[in-house]
């Protein structure tokens, strides 16, 4: 028997989580030593800003970033519940793929061609800029990613990811049976598309680093400040548990956690996503798996399964999703889904059976029914509402959306804010009571799918 004793035989455990749970079992929290971060002091009393961010997620910290830059006299305030990264964007499985904004609607010229490269390679390179100018350290590998097929329909989907690929000038290599055992060893995997561009990090490390950039361009980064209501106007006003803070300007930056505030109810699918992290490999694991290229590895499955390595070592791991009745947020303690995704591990690498796994969470993030594509843009009577929403994968695609959101501020028209996510109109979810029955029948329609 496989060493995951620990998440075996667990109740179901599905009760509502609460907004913020002191301890989450995350790895990427225990790699920054959040524990032991200084936590910025909650807003307290009543203040006036330029602008107000709400969420301190990867798209409220690139917003910051990108108004402080383009707007430097202007006074900024962040306000975010718990601490910065502490929502998927310090969770996730630390994919940064470059091409997730390609809009292959949009290839009709060189420039079409050419702007949509701009714009979908911004995320990742936003963060290269972080790196290099700021010394952000967050454990970034550019070693672009690796899908692998399962089955023969598998092939097919990855010739067609190729294709497309091609039509944006982008290349990629299609490796079939044998020759795929260059990049990994794995019974179940019979054919794999590598593909440079894309890369891994630390969340957290990121999220983390970030709100010391911001703080250090001058912006007011307020943590452990829940906003409780936000009246907006022309003026719009915002309570938090502790004070109110009133600007002309809001920007929200919540994702899976809009609804709460009563933003984008009825549109965004609050999605639950579970993940794993192991002991660190040894050098015989690492060889046994041939995994040394070090790429993002995800399969071609419908609810698939994505691994990372970590900077030492270990395999970080998701693949099991689930949907809350009435949209509520994930316990990131939630381990019904622990011992699916460690026998999905396993079985596509027996030869780790030894190996430990030592942490398992979760996460929320947002989906759009039927739409793989989320949505930037400005609303509300005043035009002053600014939002980033719908982010299912937004490594990178968030860090383009405080770019997005600082360029619509500013009245510019270019790639970025022509670009087909903004002002994208988000489609109904369904009513409340069915949309559990939803999530059920597409997880099952999904599942048999594969
Ligand atoms: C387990 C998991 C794995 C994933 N894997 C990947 C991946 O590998 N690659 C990828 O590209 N994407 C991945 N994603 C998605 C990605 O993490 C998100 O798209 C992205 O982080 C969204 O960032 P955000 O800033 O918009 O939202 P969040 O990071 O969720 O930030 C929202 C913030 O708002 C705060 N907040 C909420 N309510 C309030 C309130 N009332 N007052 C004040 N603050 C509040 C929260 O505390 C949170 O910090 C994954 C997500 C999950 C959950």
């Amino acid at each position: 028997m496989k060493n995951f004793s620990r998440f075996h035989n667990m109740k179901q455990n599905l009760r509502p989580p609460d907004l913020y749970e002191y301890f989450v079992d995350n790895y990427w929290f225990k790699s920054v030593d959040l524990e032991n971060q200084k936590i910025n002091e909650p807003l307290r009393g009543s203040h006036k800003a330029d602008v107000v961010i709400v969420g301190g997620g990867f798209t409220g910290l690139s917003s910051a970033y990108h108004i402080k830059k383009k707007f430097p006299e202007k006074h900024i305030v962040l306000l975010e519940g718990a601490c910065c990264g502490y929502g998927a964007s310090g969770r996730n499985g630390g994919f940064c793929i470059a091409t997730d904004l390609l809009d292959e609607s949009n290839t009709s010229s060189p420039e079409a061609i050419q702007n949509n490269l701009d714009v979908s390679f911004y995320g990742i390179n936003f963060i290269k800029k972080m790196i290099s100018e700021y010394d952000v350290e967050c454990d970034f590998e550019e070693n672009g990613m690796l899908d692998v097929a399962l089955t023969e329909k598998h092939i097919q989907g990855l010739e067609e990811a190729k294709d497309e690929l091609k039509s944006f000038g982008l290349d990629s290599t299609l490796l079939l049976g044998k020759e795929l055992e260059t990049e990994i060893k794995s019974p179940r995997f019979i054919a794999g598309l590598k593909n440079p561009h894309g890369a891994t990090l630390n969340p957290a490390k990121l999220a983390r680093e970030m709100k010391r950039v911001v703080e250090e361009i001058g912006v007011e980064v307020r943590e452990r400040s829940v906003v409780t209501r936000i009246t907006p106007g022309k003026i719009n006003h915002v309570d938090t548990e502790l004070g109110d803070i009133s600007a002309p300007i809001i920007v929200l930056a919540l994702n899976a956690y809009s609804h709460k505030l009563g933003f984008f109810k009825s549109r965004v699918f609050p999605i639950s996503v579970f993940q794993v992290a192991t002991e660190p490999l040894s050098n015989s694991q690492l060889e046994a798996i041939g995994w040394q290229n070090r790429q993002g590895l995800s399969d071609m499955r419908t609810m698939f399964s994505y691994l990372i390595q970590t900077k030492d070592n270990r395999i970080v791991m998701g693949g099991a999703f689930t949907y809350y009745d009435n949209d509520a947020l994930c316990s990131g303690n939630d381990k019904y889904f622990t011992p699916s995704i460690i026998e999905d591990l396993f079985t596509s690498f027996p030869q780790l059976e030894s190996l430990r796994v030592e942490h398992a969470w979760g996460g929320t993030t947002a989906y759009i029914l039927g739409q793989r594509i989320p949505s930037v843009g400005v609303m509300g009577d005043h035009q002053n509402i600014y939002y980033g929403v719908g982010l299912s994968e937004g490594v990178p695609t968030t860090q383009t959306f405080g770019r997005i959101i600082a360029d619509l501020m500013a009245g510019e028209s270019n790639a970025f804010t022509k670009h087909n996510v903004v002002n994208q109109p988000l489609a109904y979810a369904g009513p409340t009571n069915l949309r559990g029955i939803f999530g059920k029948v597409a997880k099952w329609m999904w599942t048999r799918a594969e």
